[in-house]
């Protein structure tokens, strides 16, 4: 189970303070689907609140800490790209970076809400100095071939570092000493790249990433497949259920729903509770405003993933 936070604000959890945290751990920096909350033209009572309140869900993207180095890590460039490496600097004392907000970026795919950030690494904003960013060959090329995105490579402020991928689409890389991650190519809408799911190894415990796949009942054995050797799984849960999607064809978006992921996955869960997190909620997802739902979904072993959780990849010496 991950630590807990329920904000920026004061911890719920038992890690130890910063100052003598050692090792490798992750942290939860947003949990909603592409467009975060509010999402642009919603004007239904789910976008309505937020915005009224001043309630703000940013798009998924997850950080890593080396606490023996201070190196960062972070996967998927959201457009709240700016806030969310605020919040990874301030939930690990990672201040006075300069022009290294982070040390290493890793892509899953060319969607707005995984790699759209990027472009603030550029000159017309951070314009960091030669940032490796992770990804595969063909999110590579893409990235290579096709401004504004080609010229943050030609000004010298990213690199790119292709994780090669074996025949069965499987690869891995280590964007930091004593971590090594894998990338596992699943089935997802590629328009313009393939679409991965990562697994963070470190020496204590594996973090699988997988914001986006496809619905795990037209790929049989895939959801088993992700979750092999791992301890905690970050996974789609765009959707709660087939009556919240109203007026799109859900051809066009064919995401796991949440109430099939508990279907499939109720056993696995039950034997490890909290271990199968959701995240990637759509602006309509009900678990984002229900507390009563969350607590159903609890009581089956499942996880709603909290911003600011963490994760001990490696207990460092
Ligand atoms: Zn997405
Ligand atoms: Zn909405």
């Amino acid at each position: 189970m991950p630590s807990r936070r329920s904000s920026v604000g004061g911890w719920l959890g038992t890690l130890p303070p910063m100052g003598t945290r050692a090792g490798i751990d992750t942290w939860l920096l947003g949990r909603a689907q592409d467009g975060g909350v509010p999402h642009l033209g919603c004007d239904l009572a789910c976008c309505a609140a937020a915005r009224a309140e001043g309630r703000v869900e940013y798009p998924c993207s997850l950080g890593v800490r080396d606490h023996a180095t201070g190196s960062l890590v972070l996967i998927d460039a959201t457009p709240a790209v700016e806030p969310q490496i605020a919040m990874l600097h301030q939930l690990t004392n990672s201040q006075q970076r300069g022009r290294r907000p982070v040390d290493a970026v890793l892509l899953t795919h060319a969607h707005i809400g995984h790699y759209a950030g990027l472009l603030q690494f550029g000159k017309e904003v951070a314009a960091v100095c030669a940032t490796p960013v992770y990804c595969t060959p063909r999110m590579a090329n893409f990235v290579r071939t096709n401004a504004p995105w080609s010229a943050l490579l030609s000004d010298g402020h990213i690199e790119l570092v292709e994780i090669p991928l074996s025949a069965d689409g499987c690869g891995i890389c280590e964007p930091l000493p004593g971590l090594s991650v894998e990338a596992i190519v699943v089935p997802h809408r590629d328009e313009y790249s393939d679409t991965v799911a990562f697994r963070l190894r470190g020496s204590s415990q594996t973090v699988l990433w997988a914001p986006d796949v496809d619905q795990w009942g037209k790929h049989s054995g895939l959801a088993e497949r992700l979750l092999d050797g791992v301890d905690v799984a970050y996974v789609d849960g765009t959707f709660f259920d087939e009556a919240e999607v109203v007026g799109r064809d859900l051809g066009d978006i064919p995401h796991p729903f949440i109430c099939e992921t508990m279907t499939l996955l109720g056993e696995v869960a039950m034997k490890q509770p909290g271990r199968i997190r959701f995240i990637h909620f759509n602006h309509t997802n009900p678990v984002l405003r229900d507390a009563a739902l969350r607590a159903k979904i609890e009581g089956v072993g499942f996880g709603v993933a909290a911003v600011g959780e963490s994760v001990l990849l490696s207990q460092g010496a």
